[in-house]
């Protein structure tokens, strides 16, 4: 079973990689980051529907004001795998960073087309 995940992955970031979406050469951006100390639950909550919107405001807003952002953006999308996305990073939920994953691959089907 290893095995095929590892080949999932290894295709996932050939995708990724393929839509432009490339980690960023940016060393330590991590240690700058807003969310250093914080809960991970609080950008990982659990449920789903309107319950969760109040906790995933809350987390964007703490990316909001966090100054590695776009870094920690096109980190996470240089790696996720659209179709295991959860939380909010980057300032994005999961369905943000989907919806941007699809216009980008949308745009290059039209780009060959
Ligand atoms: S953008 Fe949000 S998730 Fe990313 S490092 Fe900053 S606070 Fe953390």
């Amino acid at each position: 079973m290893k095995g095929v995940t590892g080949v999932r992955s290894r295709r996932v970031r050939e995708l990724l990689t393929n839509l432009g979406f490339i980690a960023p050469a940016v060393r330590g951006w991590r240690d700058q980051a807003a969310c250093s100390g914080t809960n991970p639950e609080v950008f990982y909550p659990v449920g789903s529907g309107p319950e969760i919107a109040p906790r995933v405001a809350a987390a964007k807003q703490i990316c909001a004001g966090c100054p590695v952002r776009q870094v920690c953006l096109a980190d996470a999308m240089s790696w996720e795998d659209p179709a295991l996305r959860w939380g909010v990073v980057g300032g994005l939920w999961a369905a943000d960073r989907s919806e941007l994953f699809e216009n980008r691959r949308v745009n290059q089907i039209g780009e060959v087309a």
